[in-house]
């Protein structure tokens, strides 16, 4: 009888809360904003203008993808 299931979901939540999140980069925005996931429980978080860490919204991910293409872009314009 199986009476101990546990829901691998909640495991890794109680490791987040007791730990910390296990964050790895996802993508790359420019040299000082990324986006990142945590290996745990898939929570996404970005870096924000004031160089912490905030959630990633769905409208900051639009930000994200409108700064990217802007980074990538003025990166492709270097003299030669
Ligand atoms: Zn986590």
């Amino acid at each position: 009888m199986e009476k101990f299931t546990t829901s691998p979901f909640s495991l890794l939540s109680v490791v987040c809360a007791t730990f910390g999140h296990d964050y790895a980069e996802t993508r790359k925005i420019t040299n000082h904003i990324s986006e990142y996931t945590c290996c745990h429980c898939g929570k996404e978080v970005t870096d924000n203008m004031k160089g912490t860490l905030e959630i990633l919204t769905v409208k900051i991910k639009e930000t994200n993808n409108v700064l990217a293409s802007f980074y990538a872009k003025k990166n492709q314009k270097i003299p030669a």
